[in-house]
């Protein structure tokens, strides 16, 4: 120890740091004798009390106090002294103060006892608790709210461990379950978890414990009931203090009845789609009656000429007869193949998707929609993309929408000079491939052209105007999107654009 370090602890100095200290000190220091009178009252108490010390100096400590405290100091001072029985002292708790102002604050107190010049004293610490308290009282009330929020939640609130215990139940979560927080809290949450599904929870629990969030995952789960129910489902995951993942947290909504309405309308839209498609076959029967007669002459020529053959006895020439019959037969497929793709176009069906290779849609349908075009004049331009990735679409519907457009392009351009149907397809981007119909008709007319995919706008007078809307919903249900725009130097180009992946 050095001399000037010694010089410290002179009486002097012990003095002027004690002055020091207590007068820097952020908590509150009081010394008080025997009967609780004041002797000291450093500069913290002033902040805290609001009293000068001249205010307090040599009064009752008990002026600080609000009651009960204030009432019952000075039996618990006398008390002490006569057994020695401390409450405070020695120990320290949280009481309250109370200000100049009447108003009153949390404070912990810690009480000792010494002696000087013969006198006992006491020290009391006054730890302002007043910040600590407020934001206390704030996280207390948040997680009050949090836990009304979640309480009236229509949505299921569900917390679980990383092995699926459920930890928190909510009223909602009872409500889309059947099951009450007491039977679920502390069980797997398996219990509501379709068996074939299982793994599906795992890979969920398995993407939470590397940190992700999932939003809003359709899925199937069981309630008490037996009752299976389609739910959206949205899974975080829960950290500690650390970041450390600990859990997930899952927020489910009911949409049973959501995805019942979608089964209805989609039904619905089916059955409009079939309707629409019944009625452009009507209205393309006699030509269809017309491309059915070609063959079934051909095949009555063709067998006549046969039959005559074998009558007149022909010998050595049977190689002509059943050239004759070939013929035959390949007329009688291709009068077979308008009706199968008929049969197919007419069918009420159940909406079905495939992986469709694009081009083979697209001339299945031009078979259709082209049908008595030509006797009209219209030429038809094929420019079809090769190596185009397969789609995945219903390709009757698909058609339809292909034959919707070729009908009314050829209708549009019965009266323009040239009559050109230029049909392609080609990619568009990555995952997306196009189809363009364009024709040289006289173009969209001004009237319409804003709600040209809306229903029942036409401009014909036998026209229902369904025909766009119902391309527009089957194009839009595939993921993809219709536009028309006019073409160059006349007419218009309806453009279809459909994801890969649908
Ligand atoms: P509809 O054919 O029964 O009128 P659509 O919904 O298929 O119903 O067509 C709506 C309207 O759009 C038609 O009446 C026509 O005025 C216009 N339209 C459709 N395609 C073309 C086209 N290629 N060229 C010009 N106008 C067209």
């Amino acid at each position: 120890m050095t001399d000037k370090s010694r010089d410290l602890f002179s009486l002097a100095d012990h003095g002027a740091l004690f002055g020091i200290l207590t007068s820097i000190a952020a908590d509150g220091i009081i010394v008080i004798d025997e009967n609780a009178r004041i002797l000291f009252y450093n500069d913290a108490c002033r902040k805290l009390f609001q009293y000068t010390s001249d205010e307090v100096l040599s009064h009752n400590v008990n002026m600080l106090m609000p009651e009960p405290y204030r009432s019952e100091h000075d039996n618990y001072i006398a008390r002490y002294r006569k057994t020695g029985d401390a409450r405070i002292i020695g120990i320290g708790r949280e009481v309250r103060g109370l200000r100049k102002d009447g108003s009153e604050f949390p404070m912990y107190l810690s009480v000792g006892e010494g002696v000087i010049a013969d006198r006992r004293v006491f020290v009391g610490i006054v730890h302002d608790l007043t910040r600590i308290r407020t934001v206390e009282e704030h996280r207390a009330q948040s997680d009050r709210q949090l836990a009304q929020i979640v309480e009236s939640s229509d949505d299921a609130i569900i917390s679980k461990t990383l092995a699926g215990i459920v930890q928190t139940w909510n009223a909602g979560a009872e409500r889309i379950f059947g099951y009450s927080p007491a039977e679920m809290i502390g069980r797997p949450i398996s219990a509501i978890i379709p068996p074939e599904r299982q793994e599906e929870e795992d890979a969920i629990l398995e993407r939470v414990r590397g940190g992700e969030s999932i939003l809003h995952y359709e899925t199937t789960r069981i309630r008490k009931d037996g009752r299976e129910i389609a739910i959206s489902l949205s899974v975080s995951p829960v950290r500690d203090a650390s970041g450390a993942v600990i859990g997930a947290s899952k927020i489910s909504r009911d949409v049973t009845e959501r995805r019942r309405a979608e089964e209805r309308e989609n039904a619905l839209q089916a059955e409009l789609a079939h309707v629409a498609r019944v009625s452009a076959v009507g209205q393309l029967s006699s030509a269809l009656a017309h491309e059915l007669n070609q063959p079934l002459t051909a095949i009555m020529n063709y067998v006549s000429a046969a039959k005559m053959r074998l009558s007149e006895g022909a010998q050595g020439q049977s190689d002509k007869t059943v050239t004759l019959l070939d013929r035959a037969i390949g007329q009688a497929e291709r009068a077979g193949a308008i009706i199968q793709r008929l049969r197919a176009f007419l069918e009420k069906r159940e909406p079905q998707r495939a992986g469709e290779e694009l081009n083979t849609v697209l001339q299945e349908a031009i078979a259709l929609g082209f049908v008595g075009s030509t006797d009209e004049g219209v030429k038809l331009v094929l420019d079809l993309a090769e190596d185009l990735p397969r789609v995945q679409v219903d390709k009757v519907q698909i058609q339809q929408v292909i034959v919707n457009l070729i009908r009314n392009a050829t209708e549009a351009m019965r009266d323009s000079s040239v009559r050109e149907l230029v049909i392609s397809s080609y990619r568009a981007g990555p995952g997306l491939v196009e189809i363009a119909v364009a024709d040289t008709g006289p173009g969209i007319s001004d009237a319409i052209a804003a709600q040209l995919f809306e229903a029942f706008v036409t401009t014909k007078e036998r026209g229902m105007g369904v025909g766009l809307s119902i391309c527009r919903t089957i194009v839009e249900a595939h993921g993809g999107r219709i536009s028309a725009a006019p073409n160059h130097p006349s007419g218009t180009v309806f453009k279809i654009q459909l994801p890969v992946n649908g």
